[in-house]
């Protein structure tokens, strides 16, 4: 069940907090971002060019447009970005007056809609929420409160949600209804026995789910119906992020990371800390979801 593996660095780097990958299929290249940095990167692995795009603030995730562009959910709330000129629009910011809080992890939902979560810049208690970005630019509040809001991704049949806090170090499961984007009858369904706290995640084409795990060294993948861990991927780093199924077949999975309070020892003893890595899941994923807006 645990397997620890040599994944194949695919881009070599020291990002503080490494996040928010997500495979672009149309595109065949990969998005993901350093926040502490402000930098978003488009990975392509035909070329093996890494372009690094400046988001000027803190940036928690990143998301395709259906029509073109991308959307980021930033410090400062949601915004477009012009992949051609490079310029960001701001659409909305729930929390324009909590300057101490931070746009985290998110992803869009099966109608389009795009969900992310906040925090506190040191991850307070109860200090975030869970918002929802609709088609129209209008933010609704979905969840309060929440510490680090993180993974977030739907089944195949769109009925269920998952979600992570990453300080309630489980994942929850809601009743999705596509038609409004309501979510009720919440419940914990995975809860963490190891080390380390749930981060991103994502879901196969099996409906298993794939959880990044920050100080647990590893990726997860756990049965969502039995709350049983199916598989552990050992990782030659501590700070596991997120994860994405990418490539032609959705058959690699991504893996990002972070050195954000590291020590010079570990990071000695972690040199591939940081980077972008990729390993095999042996399991397809299933395509990201676009905003509709
Ligand atoms: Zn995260």
């Amino acid at each position: 069940m645990s397997t620890p593996v040599t994944p194949e660095v695919i881009v070599e780097k020291r990002t503080i907090v490494g996040e928010g990958s997500l495979w672009d299929a149309e595109q065949q290249v990969l998005y993901w971002i350093d926040i502490l940095s402000h930098e978003l990167y488009v990975y392509d692995p035909a070329t093996g060019d890494n372009r690094t795009i400046p988001t000027a603030q803190a940036v928690g995730t990143v998301v395709k447009r259906a029509s073109g562009g991308l959307v980021l959910a930033l410090h400062n709330g949601f915004a477009f970005l012009d992949l051609d000129t490079e310029r960001i629009t701001p659409i909305a910011d729930p929390e324009r007056d909590i300057p101490a809080n931070r746009f985290n992890d998110g992803k869009c939902d099966p109608a389009g809609r795009f969900w992310a979560g906040t925090m506190e810049f040191n991850g307070e208690p109860d200090a975030g929420a869970l918002y929802c970005l609709d088609a129209k630019g209008e933010v609704t509040e979905k969840l309060r409160p929440v510490a680090i809001s993180n993974g977030i991704v739907w089944t195949a049949d769109a009925k269920t949600m998952y979600y992570i806090c990453t300080r309630a170090n489980t994942v929850r499961a809601f009743d999705y209804d596509i038609d409004t984007g309501d979510i009720s009858n919440e419940r914990v369904v995975v809860t963490n026995q190891g080390e380390g706290g749930f981060d991103g995640m994502s879901i196969d084409a099996e409906g298993k789910l794939w959880v990044a795990v920050f100080g647990g060294w590893a990726v997860r993948r756990y049965d969502p119906d039995t709350g049983n861990l199916l598989q552990e991927v050992k990782l030659p780093f501590e700070r596991v992020t997120s994860c994405a199924f990418g490539g032609k077949n959705l058959d690699e999975l991504y893996v990002t990371s972070a050195v954000v309070g590291l020590d010079d020892a570990a990071l000695v003893d972690q040199p591939q800390a940081g980077s972008l890595v990729k390993i095999d899941p042996g399991v397809q994923g299933v395509p990201a979801f676009s905003y509709a807006g």
